[in-house]
């Protein structure tokens, strides 16, 4: 069947529109010029700021036909195959467009949950206000006992009236002090086994019984948040999926995480911290110091063969098949090389990682070396990846239960 636009023609349309907003994104480096503020985790904006350009960006990008490439029309998408949308995504990489981050989740991982679960009610009434970047969503799964095991989930929904009743904790969500929305994985049944008890609602943040108190990390932003629901009602048509089927939406949900493969942030992280790991070196005077010089090399070798990854990855989306392997390869890459980058950083700088002595270039990395251990966990530790390749990838024997 052939296609219209080729993924050619859509490719160049894409960059007319997407040029037509935002210069080409640009990662010249040069030691004391312009910014040094490494943007990662919290920007450069406030988050109230960078909220409002990223829905600015994302309407635009939604009327002009861009915001859901591979959506369904009926629901304000474009139509069009899986590689389209990828295609999209990289072309937008290249240029300097507003961080949309904060619409992640509800488009990433929200949307594709209310599209595989909802009723045709739901995905009339949230879809295309999720793509447009009208509503924020947020992610409320992990709770103080339930990250990895994440079955474990304790926050309860009763059945009452024509819904349910709503009470427990949620932790670590993301964004959701900005959330009109929540994907709330809740036990509906503790007398079965704990994955058959589960059930998904997708969840209004400003229901009575609802509280957002915020967590403020090492790098002093507040990113996530604690999320408490006291008898919170959620009518019934709210649910996705079945009663005690629930298990299987947050599969839907967490293999929908968007952007492992493609996307670039890999590539741009890493050539951004190479570039100016070496400035910094030298700026030091610690360029011509063996043990530095092997960091930098292993450094380089290791964003090297990340940006390889990616590249297979990234073809084999765009040739029409799954991302494969790669994509759970490359998670762990991505923390083990920034994780890097940050412990050579810290050891170059010294005392002035740690203290603002106004110096250009120096104090700034400090976020980027706060913000680089959280890589390490969220939407899977290291070690629950490894497992994965170890057990899904490379075939080898199930890791052994606890206990
Ligand atoms: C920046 C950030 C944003 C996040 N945003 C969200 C969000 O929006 N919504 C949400 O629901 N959650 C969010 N999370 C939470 C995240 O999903 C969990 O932190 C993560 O799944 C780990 O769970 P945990 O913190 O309970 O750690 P635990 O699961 O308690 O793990 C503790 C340690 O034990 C290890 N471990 C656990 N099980 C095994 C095993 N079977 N084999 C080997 N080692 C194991 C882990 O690797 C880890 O080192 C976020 C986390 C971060 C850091």
């Amino acid at each position: 069947v052939s296609i219209s636009p080729t993924l050619a023609e859509f490719t160049a349309e894409a960059t007319a529109f997407v040029s037509s907003h935002a210069r080409p994104r640009t990662d010249e480096f040069v030691w004391g010029k312009g910014s040094d503020v490494i943007p990662f985790f919290d920007g450069v904006d406030d988050e109230h700021v960078a909220i409002v350009k990223a829905k600015g960006w994302a309407q635009t990008r939604f009327d002009a036909g861009f915001g859901w490439v591979a959506g369904p029309a009926e629901y304000g998408g474009r139509g069009l195959p899986m590689p389209y949308d990828l295609a999209y995504r990289i072309v937008e990489s290249e240029f300097d467009v507003p961080d949309t981050s904060h619409l992640e989740l509800g488009m990433g991982m929200v949307g594709p949950t209310v599209l595989a679960w909802g009723t045709p009610e739901l995905r009339e009434k949230f879809l295309r206000a999720l793509y447009r970047g009208d509503l924020v969503a947020c992610q409320l799964f992990s709770e103080p006992e339930a990250g990895s095991d994440l079955a474990a989930v304790k926050t309860t929904a009763v059945r009452k009236d024509e819904g349910w009743l709503i009470s427990g904790q949620k932790v670590w969500t993301s964004d959701a002090q900005h959330s009109q929305l929540g994907l709330a994985l809740t036990r509906s049944n503790p007398e079965v086994a704990k994955h058959k008890g589960l059930t998904m609602f997708l969840v209004d943040m400003d229901t009575p019984g609802v509280q957002i108190r915020p967590l403020r990390q090492m790098t002093g932003g507040a990113h996530f948040n604690e999320v408490f629901f006291d008898d919170v009602f959620v009518p019934d048509d709210r649910r996705l999926g079945d009663v005690d089927g629930g298990w299987r939406v947050a599969l839907t949900t967490l293999m929908n995480e968007r952007g492992s493969v493609g996307t670039g942030p890999p590539a741009t992280m890493a050539a951004l911290s190479h570039r100016r790991l070496m400035a910094l070196a030298e700026h030091v005077g610690m360029d011509r110091d063996p043990v530095t010089r092997q960091d930098l090399g292993a450094l380089y070798t290791g964003f090297t063969i990340a940006r390889y990854l990616d590249e297979i990855g990234r073809a084999r989306v765009l040739s029409g098949a799954d991302p494969g392997p790669e994509a759970s390869v490359l998670k762990l890459m991505f923390s083990a090389n920034l994780t890097a980058a940050a412990t050579l950083a810290t050891d170059l700088l010294g005392p002035s990682a740690a203290a603002d002595t106004g110096e250009w270039g120096t104090f700034s990395w400090s976020n980027f070396l706060l913000a680089t251990p959280a890589l390490r966990i969220l939407g899977g530790t290291e070690e629950i990846m490894k497992n994965v390749i170890a057990e899904r990838v490379l075939g080898l024997p199930k890791e052994p239960a606890p206990g």
